[in-house]
């Protein structure tokens, strides 16, 4: 089974729904894997607190041009779409020269095929990095811990993409036991990343505010899904925070037939908890059954799909 957790924007909770549901299903019995695919700003680890056992450098490929075979005719740079590569063709004053722009550069390889004079290869420039480890999560006097494995990506300072340290993370799936659940806690927004990083999920959780904001960016992220078909449904954090906003997003949820699956109150000591790096499950016992619950709903909800 796999879960993301999404949001049309940031700030609404969404690592927090993650981290405590992976956390609720882990003391429930579950093996459990988190992907933390918000890789321009990874968090859950904070929380997770894993110790972390292997790291893997991420890389792209980009072009190296061999000047001494090219003759600058320019058929690599007509053909990049992506205005990678430019060519400055030789003068009397000036010797020719291929300047790459590799932050625009999406890999295709398309240039090097092209060339007619074989003077492209590839060469690898690192974009991020992933990290595996694992983390305890204490049970109850007596009982072994519970352990929940997790794989965080963290993209280089600067990178424009983030897609290929996400497909990294997601790199995790291939050796996937069928009984773990997956919880992948997905980039905020609605680009390219977050399709990336939802794209295959059985079921995806939304989690959204009772702001303006929130309703606008949750429309948005539902046309994604729908277009991805995707099952959802609602988690509404900080309930309660604008009384007239919640009951936007309740009409919202009820016009467009969308389940709320669980509401997650504006407490002081959930926010306590959270600057803490405390996952709020861990302190209010009573909220681990009540994420239980939501993931046999989803189940229930799938089977009858
Ligand atoms: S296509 Fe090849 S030969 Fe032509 S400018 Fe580009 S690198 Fe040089
Ligand atoms: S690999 Fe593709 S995107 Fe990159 S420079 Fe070559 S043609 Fe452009």
């Amino acid at each position: 089974m796999i879960l993301s957790v999404a949001s049309g924007k940031g700030g609404t909770g969404k690592t927090t729904v993650a981290v405590n549901l992976a956390i609720s299903l882990a003391l429930a019995g579950n093996p459990v894997l988190f992907l933390d695919c918000d890789v321009e700003e990874p968090n859950a680890h904070i929380f997770l607190k894993p110790s972390v056992e292997e790291e893997r450098k991420v890389f792209v490929k980009v072009p190296a041009v061999d000047e001494s075979k090219c003759d600058f005719c320019g058929e690599c740079s007509k053909f990049c779409a992506f205005n990678a590569m430019f060519v400055v063709r030789p003068s009397e004053k000036m010797r020719g020269k291929v300047l790459i722009f590799n932050e625009l550069c999406h890999g295709c390889g398309g240039c090097m095929l092209v060339c007619p004079r074989n003077a492209i290869s590839e060469r690898n420039r690192e974009v991020g990095i992933v990290k595996r480890g694992r983390a305890t999560v204490p049970v109850a006097e007596g009982v072994s811990d519970a352990n929940i494995e997790i794989v965080f990506g963290e993209l280089r300072l600067g990178e424009p993409s983030p897609v290929p340290v996400v497909r990294a993370v997601k790199d995790a799936l291939n050796a996937l036991k069928s009984s773990s659940i997956v919880v992948i806690d997905a980039p905020p927004g609605t680009s390219c990343p977050v399709v990336h990083s939802v794209f295959g999920s059985d079921y995806c959780i939304l989690v959204s505010e009772p702001t303006p904001f929130g309703r606008h960016d949750l429309n948005l992220m539902v046309d994604v899904l729908r277009d991805l078909k995707i099952p959802f449904g609602v988690v509404l954090n900080r309930s309660g925070v604008v009384s007239t906003e919640k009951s936007q997003i309740h009409e919202y949820c009820e016009r467009e037939d969308i389940e709320i699956l669980l509401e997650i109150p504006h407490e002081r000591r959930i926010a306590e908890l959270y600057a803490k790096g405390i996952p709020f499950v861990l302190e209010m016992n009573e909220w681990q059954p009540k994420f239980t619950e939501m993931f046999e709903k989803i189940c229930e909800r799938l089977r009858h799909s």
